[in-house]
């Protein structure tokens, strides 16, 4: 029998979608995927070059259980230069992944009962890990009219003194939208007076596109910083998600009281992982500015292509790599074979099944009116994609 605790948390959605997809291209079948939560780019030469270098000296023992004193050095850098964050060594930790950086913040936060705050559309990560950890995730909607930015009030509304921290994912998967700085200035307002910590995932920083800047809350003011665990890493900015290497920069107590937990589950993230990412992080970053750019054209394309399709519109997104349509209007109709689309799930089977094109279903973010499409693929498949969803869409009575 397997432990209660297992059987409340149910495999990551955007993962099984993938599973699907590559199972049918498996068998032959040409799929569209656009269900790809990663860089369809390879991980620069000369960030794999640092890891063979470090294999060839024989860097392969482990480390610090947080992290080599040259990977911490660089993201301190990192934080200052790109965030304007100061951060000494002991407020950093590096985990395996900025993932396992939020699973260590939930360890180390919650106890049985606490609160956590949501935003919705949500990381399909963010629930299980607060209920792997007895915490309660409390939802809190954000509208479409309102580019999925949190509504103050509807946020205090969910307060109560079990709130014990607030998710932030901005840039935001799925949404692909990002706060400004007078929402994000409303939301460190309310932590600080109802003394709650803030989880700020800024793992799409550097995905930014229309000229936005990209502000991380910690650094709007002292106050806010104690109340602010920064998580970010090297998978999507670097094309690294294959490495796992993220991490997490916070107060003091927290981050010592993630390395305890750590130095008792993984122990340090790989050690050729870890030059790698002193690599990445100080290395050149032409990289970083033509994945960005080849993203944003993208993005105008998938976008401008998908609210062309009858029944189907899309805020245009300014960040990450997701567009994030509203396919609503589409509830109530019938595929040639006679069954009713109903919601997100029911969407993207027809699409899976009748048009070979994969993407994951607004359902599986907590809201169903919606689909999430990544553009992380290249822009032949994104046109192929759109001719599919178009003419599958078309066949809808
Ligand atoms: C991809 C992703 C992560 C996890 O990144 P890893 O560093 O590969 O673990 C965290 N948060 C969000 C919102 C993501 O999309």
């Amino acid at each position: 029998m397997i432990s209660q605790r297992a059987m409340s948390v149910k495999p990551s959605p955007t993962l099984a979608m993938d599973a699907k997809a590559k199972a049918l291209r498996a068998q032959g079948i040409d799929i569209i995927n656009f269900g790809a939560g990663e860089p369809d780019y390879d991980t620069p030469d000369h960030i794999k070059e640092a890891a063979i270098k470090a294999t060839r000296d024989g860097f392969t023992k482990y480390t610090p259980v947080g992290g080599i004193d040259e990977l911490k050095d660089a993201i301190i850098q990192k934080l200052k230069i790109d965030n304007n964050l100061q951060y000494t060594r002991e407020e950093i930790l590096v985990s395996c992944g900025a993932k396992h950086s939020l699973y260590n913040i939930a360890q180390a936060l919650y106890s049985p009962g606490d609160e956590v705050l949501i935003p919705s559309p949500y990381w399909v990560s963010y629930p299980d890990q607060a209920i792997l950890n007895d915490a309660i995730p409390v939802y809190v909607e954000t509208y479409e009219k309102d580019n999925f930015i949190v509504n103050p009030d509807a946020l205090m509304a969910k307060i109560t003194n079990k709130t014990r921290a607030l998710i932030l994912n901005s840039p935001s998967n799925p949404t692909g939208l990002t706060y400004d700085r007078k929402s994000l200035e409303a939301i460190a307002d309310l932590a600080l007076k109802n003394n709650f910590y803030i989880i700020s995932d800024e793992i799409y920083e550097k995905l930014v596109y229309d000229g936005i800047e990209h502000i991380s809350i910690a650094s709007l003011n002292n106050y806010i910083k104690d109340k602010v665990i920064v998580v970010n890493g090297l998978s999507k900015s670097h094309a690294m998600t294959g490495w796992r290497i993220g991490y997490a920069a916070g107060p003091k107590e927290i981050i010592k009281a993630m390395t305890n937990i750590q130095s008792q589950s993984t122990s340090n993230p790989t050690s050729i992982a870890q030059k790698a990412a002193v690599a990445a992080l100080i290395g050149n970053q032409d990289f970083v500015t033509i994945m960005r750019d080849e993203f944003d054209r993208r993005r105008t394309f998938l976008v401008d292509g998908l609210n062309s399709i009858e029944g189907i519109s899309c805020i245009k997104p300014n960040g990450a790599f997701y567009a994030f349509p509203n396919i609503s209007k589409l509830y109530g109709k019938k595929t040639p074979s006679g069954q009713t689309v109903n919601s997100s799930i029911d969407f993207a089977l027809y699409l899976l099944e009748s048009a070979n094109v994969a993407l994951v279903h607004g359902g599986a973010f907590g809201s169903d009116a919606h689909i999430r499409l990544s553009y992380a693929t290249s822009m032949e498949n994104i046109q192929k994609g759109l001719d599919r969803i178009k003419d599958a869409v078309s066949r809808l009575k």
